[in-house]
């Protein structure tokens, strides 16, 4: 959608930087920074990761006006299913605790500075506390395909509840070559890094790299772009987050809402954070969320700020992802 001046004076008269510290260090984070605004239809959140290009983020910017400011489909739907996430680390009773119940459970695999020893022990703890719940493994796409292929033959042979590697492999060549081999397995792939860009997901399905594609809004530039790549693609849809606020989850969930897949969303994550806008955050109850538009509270806002020059700097980035946003248009 245009962002008209009107627009562009509001986001600007209601932004707000936050700073959040994370409860365990996630991609290779240890403090999280958003920018959440407010439009007529509530508030929305603009986190493209600080590494990110200007290019990409103004893209994100999109996706959190079309939230705060356009039209988006609505649903009757309540409440999804949700995942829940164990990174790399040692202790997973601690880091599987804040999520309560759940029925599937991501475990991050193929850790810098980890073996793949690491990750069966990780695997096996997890199928001990927790022998009823599905287990997906996602290894960012840092394993070899010959990697890949041991780790699915223990999962067969062990019969692991497993309901799919997410990006076991980097490209989508290789992707697509993992998925043959791993038919014999019965064993499904997920593509996630592979479709980060508008015009991956229907890159993957034609090349048959995957069984199930893992969709965000923000990269994809909103809610209604996305639901057009997910039937554009004809796959099966994850929709995940990128480690964000209740409020930037709560417009993953109504996507979620929207496709109804027969697969839990990634979108727990607001349990990664310690601390929260809301008091009533979008942590998971029995492994659902419910899909809710989120008012950040004051006292939050104020507590969570970023320091001064943080908040210059995203205020800076803002204006030119407005004017990229302007250029794309003429
Ligand atoms: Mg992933």
């Amino acid at each position: 959608m245009e962002i008209t001046p009107e627009i562009k004076e509001q986001i600007l008269a209601t932004a707000k930087v936050l700073s959040i510290p994370m409860r365990t260090k996630f991609r290779g984070l240890t403090t999280r920074e958003v920018l959440l605004f407010e439009g007529p239809n509530g508030w929305a959140e603009w986190s493209p990761f600080t590494e990110y290009e200007d290019e990409e983020a103004s893209i994100w910017l999109k996706a959190a006006i079309e939230w705060a400011f356009g039209d988006i489909p609505k649903t009757d739907v309540k409440t999804i299913k949700v995942n829940a996430t164990l990174p790399a680390v040692k202790d997973v009773r601690a880091a599987l605790a804040p999520f309560g119940k759940f029925e599937v459970v991501k475990i991050k695999v193929a850790e810098a500075g980890q073996t793949l020893q690491d990750d069966l022990d990780r695997i096996h703890q997890v199928r001990e506390r927790y022998p009823d719940a599905r287990i997906r493994l996602d290894a960012n796409g840092n394993w070899e395909i010959e990697t890949a292929l041991k780790i699915a033959k223990t999962i067969y042979q062990e019969n692991i509840p497993l309901e799919y590697l997410e990006q076991p492999v980097r490209t989508i060549a290789e992707m697509a070559e993992l998925k043959l081999k791993l038919q014999e397995f019965n064993i499904k792939i997920a593509a996630d890094e592979s479709v980060r860009k508008v015009s991956d997901p229907l890159a993957v399905a034609q090349a048959n790299a995957a069984d199930i594609l893992v969709l965000k809004v923000a990269p994809l530039g909103g809610i209604n772009n996305a639901l057009h790549i997910a039937k554009e693609a004809g796959l099966p849809v994850v929709v995940s987050s990128a480690l964000e606020t209740s409020v930037g989850i709560s417009m993953g969930a109504h996507l979620a809402a929207l496709l109804n897949s027969e697969y839990a969303s990634g979108l727990a994550t607001a349990a990664l954070l310690t601390e929260d806008v809301t008091d009533s955050p979008l942590i998971p109850i029995n492994g659902e969320i419910p899909v809710t538009r989120i008012t950040p509270n004051k006292n939050a806002l104020t507590k969570l700020q970023a320091p001064e020059d943080r908040t210059e700097w995203w205020m800076e980035r803002l204006g030119l992802c407005f004017r990229l946003g302007a250029l794309e248009k003429s």
